[in-house]
């Protein structure tokens, strides 16, 4: 069976020009375990990428497998209107736990891009039903990336994703986001006071009585390129969110779960926001499930008898599922068991540094910056001037097919390559890591 054949017969591949595909063809995985990925021709791959940021602690885990083989001869799925299940319910006693302080009510979905919908209109109907219909505008960074779905592509920033579905979005209001790496203000990312967080506070002072929510990707604007800005930054966002009485909406779907060495990027800035999202790490990967959790407040304000019609209508036929349930009680088992965060901390230095003393010398890594276990080696034409790549020469693209014959996989963000493991990645796997992104970068250079 010819299995690349068959699949370009039938297989509209996602965020992709299907012509690459005459170059590159699909490579077709067999299985996968920890870091590894092996394809139907035996060979191997190291998923440093966390197959788009979701697989957590590495392919097939032991613990969750079990766990999804024996909710799967249980319960499989059930309707989660007037309905409920243990895992569900295991899921978020776990996770009331865990997530920053205030956030208390769990509303599931089935996919990241749904939680930041259920988001968005929750925040909008809460002013609607508390007396404020004017407030119905939305704040957005730029190079925000909060999903596909057209209200979550009207929040997203990036001209790629979201310039040809223009005439079809949501009028949103778009703040300048940090830019730390070329901060304009000419300011570091470790000892500034987010002097930038001024355009954010003008965009409020002016829109802030019409608007509903501040979307933001806490910490890291991961679709952007890992661009990762200070803590601070939202301890300001916090203050005048509520100086302005506009709800602040957390997409912690790619950093959330440890990504950043903390279980939340909020928590690296001691702050709740009114809306948190979270999927990819929430089932280790395993299967699509995300969360729009809020507080107590946001559920009080739709709590009335039903003839109101304040109730919140919305739904996904796979809300609630059990067996990404079950997966999900799993992970947070697995977390608290084996101290992955931990270990995932001291792990983070020495990658950091490996990074660093490798590839920082090569003539084209304008920076390598870090939070956690992400680590982003954006390239550049000219170190000092931190003049881009020419975006035609496809270089991320490039280094990324030599990769992959070397048997790492490294899809980066445009000339941004980045590593973004599982969090139990070993040490001996970031060695062969790093010293394979500089053999790929090297046969780059080379041409
Ligand atoms: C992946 C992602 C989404 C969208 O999630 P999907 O499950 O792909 O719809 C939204 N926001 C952020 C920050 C993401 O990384």
């Amino acid at each position: 069976m010819d299995w690349v054949k068959e699949d370009l017969e039938y297989i509209w591949h996602p965020g992709s020009q299907m012509k690459d595909y005459e170059d590159l063809p699909p490579i077709v995985i067999e299985r996968g375990e920890g870091l590894w990925l092996y394809d139907t021709e035996g060979r191997r791959y190291a998923d440093v990428v966390s197959s788009w940021w979701c697989n957590l602690l590495g392919h097939c885990h032991p613990k969750i497998n079990a766990a999804v083989k024996n909710q799967v001869d249980t319960l499989e799925h059930v309707i989660f209107a007037n309905f409920t299940h243990k895992p569900a319910i295991e899921l978020c006693r776990g996770l009331a736990k865990l997530v920053p302080p205030g956030l208390k009510k769990f509303f599931f979905t089935d996919n990241g891009s749904s939680a930041i919908e259920v988001a968005l209109k929750m925040s909008f109907q809460y002013y609607l039903q508390t007396g404020r219909p004017q407030k119905r505008k939305f704040m957005a960074l730029t190079g925000a990336y909060h999903g596909e779905t057209l209200g979550a592509l009207s929040v997203s920033g990036l001209s790629l994703n979201a310039s040809v579905y223009q005439p079809l979005l949501l009028d949103i209001i778009r703040v300048q986001g940090p830019d730390c790496y070329r901060c304009p203000y000419g300011l570091t990312r470790e000892s500034c006071r987010a002097e930038c967080f001024e355009q954010a506070e003008a965009a409020l002072a002016l829109h802030g009585r019409e608007t509903c929510g501040f979307i933001v990707e806490p910490l890291v604007q991961a679709a952007a390129g890992m661009r990762i800005y200070p803590p601070v930054y939202l301890k300001k966002l916090r203050e005048a969110c509520d100086a302005f009485d506009v709800h602040l909406i957390a997409d912690e779907i790619a950093v959330g779960y440890g990504r950043t060495g903390k279980m939340f990027a909020c928590d690296h800035a001691g702050i709740s926001p009114d809306i948190m999202c979270l999927s990819k790490g929430l089932t280790g990967g395993y299967m699509p499930m995300a969360l729009a959790v809020t507080t107590q407040k946001i559920y009080d304000a739709f709590y009335a008898d039903y003839n109101e019609g304040k109730g919140f209508m919305h739904s996904h036929t796979y809300c609630g599922n059990p067996l990404a349930c079950s997966a999900g009680v799993a992970v947070l088992e697995t977390l608290a068991q084996d101290d992955i965060l931990a270990n995932a901390r001291a792990n983070a230095e020495y990658f950091h540094k490996l990074a660093i003393e490798m590839l920082e010398p090569e003539s084209h890594v304008g920076e390598i910056r870090h939070i956690g276990l992400i680590n982003a080696i954006e390239l550049v034409a000219d170190k000092r001037a931190k003049t881009p790549l020419n975006p035609e020469k496809r270089t991320g693209y490039r280094i990324y097919k030599e990769a992959l014959k070397m048997g790492l996989i490294l899809r980066p963000l445009g000339d941004v390559l980045y590593f973004n493991p599982p969090l139990n990645i070993t040490r001996a796997e970031m060695d062969f890591v790093v010293q394979t992104t500089l053999r790929a970068m090297g046969k780059i250079w080379d041409d």
